[in-house]
């Protein structure tokens, strides 16, 4: 079983609950889990409407403290209070628009499981960072640094200049990261592939060994096309 991870970022409105509908519409899939992470003014009515179904609901950030003066910040328990099962951290739109460091996304991850929820810790290579050679030792020091010290997490492996580019890795690139990847984890640790994953790719994408499923951003949007995506999970 697979998991295809949706990340609406900063898109959706309440009208886009019939997404989620036609999500919950197609019914439990065989071979894939799916999760829907759309912005945190949506999280409480997704996840009303996805209680007891096959569809979970996550955030897609978090604050490490679990309350304060925080202004515009969203602790994880207030996320897991409004529903939320995971949340994302450590998204490189995060990491490079919010200045967040390995040492704070390491947080976030902790107080994610305090409160209950599984953290999807992302972490990828900038492009100059691999036409330097030096994608392994970029993803050896993000894990080092912002997998939590305990606890089951799941990691997103996004490489950055494939992200919203229409561009991937090729299958043996993406199997060599996992595999890089896969040595820093316990050895149930789901490894997500993230970065223009569509459904015209996603048949060679989750049939890459080593891959554990999908985080999907601008094909999550339209239920049609990360269903499609879903299909091809194994
Ligand atoms: C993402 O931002 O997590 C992502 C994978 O985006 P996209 O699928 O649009 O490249």
């Amino acid at each position: 079983m697979q998991l295809i991870a949706g990340n609406w970022k900063m898109n959706g409105l309440l009208a886009s609950i019939a997404e989620l509908e036609a999500l919950i519409a197609s019914g439990p899939h065989p071979s894939a889990a799916l999760l829907l992470c759309p912005p945190a003014t949506l999280l409480a009515s997704f996840a009303a409407r996805a209680r007891g179904t096959h569809v979970a609901i996550g955030a897609q950030d978090c604050h490490p403290e679990p309350c304060g003066a925080f202004t515009g910040d969203l602790s994880a328990p207030m996320l897991a209070d409004a529903g939320a099962t995971h949340v994302i951290v450590g998204h490189s739109e995060r990491r490079i628009g919010h200045g967040e460091t390995d040492a704070l996304v390491r947080r976030k991850a902790e107080a994610a499981l305090a409160a209950g929820l599984v953290p999807i810790v992302c972490i990828g290579e900038t492009l100059e960072d691999r036409e330097a050679g030096q994608t392994l030792a970029v993803l050896a020091r993000q894990l080092q640094g912002s997998l939590p010290s305990s606890g089951a997490a799941i990691v997103a492996y996004e490489p950055v200049w494939a992200i919203g580019t229409g561009r991937t890795p090729n299958p043996d690139a993406i199997a060599a990261a996992h595999a890089a990847i896969a040595d820093h984890l316990p050895g149930d640790t789901p490894i997500l592939y993230g970065g223009s994953v569509s459904p015209a790719n996603a048949p060679a994408i989750l049939a890459t060994p080593g891959v554990g499923g999908a985080l999907v951003g601008g094909a999550s949007l339209r239920a049609h096309d990360f269903l499609a995506i879903a299909g091809a999970a194994r």
